[in-house]
């Protein structure tokens, strides 16, 4: 394989050219990205999840660079408000891992255990996590160099302004870019991508083609006729309205999650604005009422704002490489916004892929193998965000009632909440693969814990054994937390990352 061709210049065309640019393959290939002048990148998509720190780390490129270039911010995790009734459970923090998580893991889990044995004991997340007090705090969860206790982060970012970034950096770094709309694409007599019909009648050939359109999927889809698997049964949100506002007071290193009356509502801090927007679903509301839904939210009802507003489409291509062809971003699938692990699922197949062209092994078993991974890790993440669908308690809409009454899961997640009603451990079976792929089996805890998924008669039972001390937990996260500087202080001045800074996170 000589040259690669990358159609689309959205987020996940840039990460690609960048990956393929630093693999020990990237001397030997010419890689070309194709990005029409007429159609527009996404432009939405201002989260992400840790993985996104590897990506950097990877391709050599420091915070202190990229961040202020895209108005960046740390995230520590995310807060999910309103999206259960359950007394005392009515806001939980999703947080990211850290390692100071596992002093705090086992006292939490065993807690959740009594209280789904109906034990009267504090069950909720936001107790046992560093990472719910740094965002409580409004602190970047980067600690000081002197405190070594990792928090694996992630970040929120302009994403225009990232993709602009990612542009020029891959430009640097030898990648070609050709602004041009392809008009048609070309098979040879095997079925294969011979060749991409440029508009003014131009012929562009390559070995390889790498499809990031975005959800139009001209190569994997249109051409190739790859077939989809849609997750519409399961996640009802096919729309999203947007507007920005204004910063005001501290920045929070968090994103913030609001169930509204059709879908959800996110606010992310940027260091100039705050990105804000509702994820709704278009058959129980109209782009008009979640315009207006979202204004009163934002206190934004009579103000001049412009809001836009998207389509989307949730599921999966089921064959992510198909012939010379791999599809990337959107153009290969995407779940919803919710947790904000779309470009993790672009890094994660665009690194797969580099993997393979390095071993040299692009044949068919390789293919399956890797459609079979992609496959895996997109309905295991599906399944992570259904599952805070089916949990809701809310009863004040249909939307509400009907996805609490879905009944179109995943086998994988009927027996992981089956195990946790039944109060099993659920954190072998997700180990092991069975259940819950997708996520980590402390976020799993949190998501079911944080939506109070416990009995209602908690109290019927006493254990007799000694409950955790709260206040040596709540002791040793508030001395932590003083060893990470304020938000707003560190976006100030960003230091290097030391190499040997950089620990692995054990995940419970
Ligand atoms: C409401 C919403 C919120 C989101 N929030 C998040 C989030 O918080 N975190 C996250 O990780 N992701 C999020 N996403 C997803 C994220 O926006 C995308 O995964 C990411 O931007 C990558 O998009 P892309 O590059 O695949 O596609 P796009 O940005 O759509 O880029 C497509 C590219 O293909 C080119 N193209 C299309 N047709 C042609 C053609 N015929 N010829 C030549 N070029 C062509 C276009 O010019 C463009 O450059 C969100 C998505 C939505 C809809």
């Amino acid at each position: 394989m000589r040259h690669i061709a990358i159609v689309g210049g959205g987020t996940a065309g840039w990460m690609t050219a960048l990956l393929l640019a630093n693999s020990s393959y990237g001397e030997r290939i010419k890689v070309t990205v194709l990005e029409s002048p007429q159609v527009g990148a996404i432009g939405v998509g201002e989260g992400s999840t840790p993985w996104m720190r590897g990506f950097f780390e990877e391709i050599g490129i420091e915070e202190s660079e990229w961040m202020p270039a895209c108005d960046a911010t740390y995230k520590a995790g995310i807060t999910f408000d309103g999206w259960s009734t359950r007394p005392g459970f009515e806001r939980y923090f999703h947080a990211f891992a850290s390692m100071l998580d596992n002093l705090t893991m086992t006292q939490f889990v065993d807690n959740v255990h009594r209280r789904l044995n109906r034990e009267d004991v504090h069950a909720h997340p936001d107790h046992y996590f560093i990472a719910a007090r740094l965002a409580r705090e409004c602190k970047a969860p980067r600690p000081r160099h002197e405190f070594p206790f990792d928090v694996w982060y992630g970040y929120h970012f302009d994403s225009v302004k990232l993709g602009q970034f990612l542009h020029r950096k891959a430009l640097e770094r030898g990648i070609r870019h050709l602004p041009r709309h392809v008009n048609a694409v070309q098979c040879d007599e095997h079925g294969d991508i011979a060749a991409l019909q440029l508009e003014g009648d131009e012929r562009f050939e390559a070995d390889f083609f790498i499809d990031c359109t975005g959800f139009s999927g001209l190569l994997i889809e249109k051409t190739l006729k790859t077939p989809y698997t849609s997750y519409a049964d399961a996640l009802f949100n096919d729309a999203a309205v947007a507007m920005p506002t204004p910063l005001d007071g501290p920045i929070m290193s968090q994103t913030i999650s609001t169930a509204l009356r059709h879908g959800w509502a996110w606010k992310i801090p940027l260091t100039a604005r705050y990105g804000n927007g509702y994820v709704y679903s278009t058959a129980h509301c109209t782009p008009e009422q979640a315009e207006t839904e979202l204004r009163r939210h934002l206190g934004l009802l009579d103000a001049d704002v412009p809001a836009r507003h998207l389509r989307m489409r949730t599921g999966r291509v089921d064959r992510h490489w198909h012939r010379n062809c791999l599809a990337v971003g959107l153009a290969q699938g995407f779940i919803e916004p919710l947790e904000a692990t779309a470009l993790m699922l672009v890094q994660r197949t665009a690194s797969l892929f580099v993997k393979a062209l390095e071993k040299g092994d692009l044949g068919e078993a390789a293919q399956a193998g890797f459609n079979a991974a992609m496959n895996t890790q997109f309905d295991g993440t599906r399944d992570y965000i259904v599952a805070h669908y089916k949990t809701n308690t809310r009863s004040d809409t249909d939307y509400w009632r009907a996805n609490a009454a879905n009944t179109h899961l995943s086998e994988p997640l009927v027996r992981l909440l089956r195990t946790w009603l039944a109060s099993r451990p659920i954190a072998d079976g997700i180990r092991r693969g069975t259940f819950g792929q997708g996520y980590p089996v402390m976020s799993w805890y949190s998501l079911l814990a944080g939506m109070g998924l416990f009995p209602d008669d908690v109290g019927s039972h006493v254990s007799g054994d000694a409950p955790h001390s709260l206040a040596a937990i709540d002791n040793l996260i508030e001395r932590s937390a003083r060893n990470f500087p304020d938000h707003r202080e560190l976006l100030g001045a960003i230091p290097p990352r030391p190499r040997e800074e950089t620990l692995q996170v054990y995940f419970w």
